[in-house]
């Protein structure tokens, strides 16, 4: 059926607890036994009643803990005080009482020198720790045990073990199952197999569980194995039925049923035999499933009932509801309908549907079926068709959920991997890291100051272009004017030419100031030059593009012009002529002083230059012999 796939991811949260407890058994003897007394309290007054105490810890803690109850420490001094508040805290802890546990082991660190007596106050800690873990309070815990692991590595060996076993059920509690599984594999590979500390054989059963919790029941199996067999050897009997109890789900789970039925069977006795109730439930619970799945209804109910008694009086609240639930399912399947019902009915008064959202759509289920017993077939239809609709929104979240997880753990494992192999290389792959870590330093160094070279290669090509174009702007431009000159000039006319079209003229004018020798003579060169800036700006304002002016020389100008008829021409020159005034009354000089004389030519695409020029130039001299001021029109061919 469905169901069991449903309910699989559900199983986990309920042994969480029952985890807990084995792991403080097994550290709460192991310490007791082997590290407190034989360190440090052996001499205190109180050292035999403890050692005796310690003898009841394994198979009853409740008498241990009303014998502990019954000592006085009234008149101890603060070494004795602090040690029978560190053993209230591990006798509580083991019994699940997590705040008690960290009251004590707050109380007994005030009363421990962390300088003088650092062994003990770690120790101290590292229960403090646990308590903390057992109240969920695993992120503050955490750092206690570790500090403690690394000090007893350093310093005591012996108890470094132990540590890696707090370690690692704290990483446990935060769902680090790889970190927790590697904390307790290197307590495992550092235990003896026999002795008076941590042996292989009690760490064992912390491996297997964390493969449990993870859902690897096969590879949990020989650690489960090699627990049972280890604490039969020791006689432990609480500790061997809770391992019992794990292998015999685990084999179950994998499909071998009646090895596992016979393993939480004997689990079962034992759990009887020394009075441990929720143990006894436990097994029962495992086992009803059991007889279910073999139909033995009638073992099964029995079972079941006898299973939620025990989970109510211990106030496990889903335990009692999964019970329950069973029962209602096994009446369901021998068709008494009523109490079905009943088992039904108890049954929710256990659930919240808020914390418990699986159980609760199981529970709807349940009814559907109850109601198909009773023949109510609509009503149960539509109840189920509701429930799966639930259903597959809830599993549609948690198979999102579980694939994160998944996708983590492998991320970690491959990782974990990856890590192994490197390990005999540590200080290689350091080294490798620092010198990464050096060449990105450099290839960004390199980086920026490439970016740097390339920016100043950039806005150096920038200047230079501009440079370039001012020194050509230079080479074509006369300095006193701004004008072109004629280098400049006489280029341009040659590109004109060649572009003019057939018939098409260009004009030219070659202008000479009149008499400028006597200007610089009278008025002195900067006057000079004066009139010859002047005079470029008013060739600027009456010759505009795309006609052109050029300085060739001394006071020599030539004006070229385009797109016009000679008469157009002439007009324009005659207009440049006829505002030389402005010169003279910009430099408040007498208006007869300046002016100039002009011969005006023509060039076609297909006449030499150089001649053409030369016959603007004769016109030109015509001009100045025919008195001067004069615009004269060149003899075309
Ligand atoms: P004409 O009417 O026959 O052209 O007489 P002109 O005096 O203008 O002719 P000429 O060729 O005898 O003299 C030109 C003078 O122009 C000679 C030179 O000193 C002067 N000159 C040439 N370049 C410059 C210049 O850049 N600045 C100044 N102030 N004078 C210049
Ligand atoms: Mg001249
Ligand atoms: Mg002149």
């Amino acid at each position: 059926m469905e169901f069991n796939s449903f309910f699989g991811i559900l199983a986990i949260g309920y042994r969480e607890i029952f985890m807990r407890v084995i792991y403080k058994f097994v550290f709460v003897v192991a310490m007791l036994t082997h590290g407190f007394f034989v360190n440090g309290a052996q001499n205190t007054q109180l050292a035999p009643i403890y050692r005796e105490l310690n003898q009841q810890i394994g198979n009853n803690p409740k008498i241990a803990l009303e014998q502990l109850q019954a000592i006085d420490i009234s008149r101890a001094d603060n070494l004795t005080k602090a040690q029978h508040y560190y053993t209230f805290s591990q006798l509580y802890l083991s019994l699940v009482y997590p705040q008690k546990a960290l009251e004590y082991a707050n109380q007994a660190l005030i009363l421990v020198d962390e300088m003088s007596q650092t062994w003990f106050w770690h120790r101290i800690n590292l229960a403090k720790s646990q308590a903390l873990d057992v109240l969920n309070r695993a992120d503050e815990g955490l750092p206690l045990a570790l500090a403690a692991s690394a000090w007893m590595k350093e310093n005591y060996r012996e108890y470094y073990v132990d540590s890696l076993i707090a370690v690692g059920y704290l990483y446990n509690t935060q769902g680090k199952h790889s970190e927790a599984l590697k904390s307790f594999m290197l307590a495992y590979e550092l235990a003896p197999v026999s002795g008076d500390f941590m042996t292989k054989g009690s760490i064992a059963g912390s491996i297997a569980l964390v493969y449990e919790y993870r859902s690897e029941n096969e590879l949990s199996i020989p650690f489960f194995q090699e627990s049972v067999e280890y604490q039969r050897k020791t006689k432990n009997l609480l500790e061997l039925s809770i391992s019992l109890y794990g292998l015999g789900r685990a084999n179950n789970n994998i499909g071998n049923r009646d090895l596992g039925q016979s393993q939480l069977q004997e689990s079962l006795e034992i759990s009887r035999k020394i009075d441990d109730r929720q143990g006894v439930a436990y097994a029962l619970n495992e086992l009803a499933l059991i007889e279910l799945q073999n139909k033995n209804y009638e073992q099964a109910l029995q079972m079941y009932s006898e299973a939620s008694e025990i989970f109510a009086e211990g106030g496990s609240v889903s335990k009692v509801w999964d019970s329950l639930d069973s029962l209602a399912e096994v009446y369901i399947k021998i068709g008494d309908v009523e109490k079905a019902e009943n088992a039904f009915k108890r049954s929710l008064t256990y659930l919240s549907p808020d914390k418990m959202p699986t159980q609760s759509m199981k529970s709807r289920e349940r009814k559907a079926m109850i109601l198909a017993a009773k023949g109510q077939y609509q009503e149960a239809y539509e109840l189920l068709e509701s429930t799966y609709v639930l259903k597959q929104k809830y599993l549609s979240k948690q198979s999102t959920e579980k694939l994160h997880e998944l996708r983590a753990r492998y991320e970690v494992e491959s990782k974990e991997k990856e890590n192994l192999l490197l390990a005999g290389e540590n200080e290689k792959n350091k080294f490798i890291l620092f010198r990464e870590k050096k060449e990105n330093q450099i290839l960004w160094l390199g980086i920026i100051i490439a970016g740097t070279i390339v920016f100043f290669l950039i806005l150096l090509a920038h200047n230079s272009r501009q440079q370039k174009k001012e020194l050509q702007k230079l080479a074509h431009t006369d300095g006193l004017t701004g004008l072109s000159n004629r280098l400049h000039i006489i280029e341009y006319l040659e590109k004109e030419k060649q572009s003019l079209g057939k018939g098409e003229k260009l004009y030219l004018c070659m202008v000479d100031l009149d008499y400028f020798k006597k200007i610089n003579d009278k008025f002195g060169h900067v006057v000079g030059d004066q009139v010859l800036v002047e005079f470029a700006k008013l060739c600027q304002r009456f010759i505009q593009k795309p006609d052109k002016v050029g300085r060739l020389g001394g006071e020599e100008f030539l004006i070229i012009l385009h797109q016009c008829n000679e008469k157009q021409a002439y007009e324009k020159v005659l207009l440049l002529n006829q505002n030389m005034f402005q010169i003279a009354d910009e430099l408040k000089l007498s208006q007869d002083v300046i002016s100039f004389s002009a011969g005006l030519g023509f060039c076609e695409k297909d006449d030499e230059l150089e001649l053409q020029l030369k016959k603007s130039d004769d016109a030109l001299y015509q001009a100045k012999n025919q008195g001067r001021n004069k615009i004269i029109l060149a003899k075309i061919k």
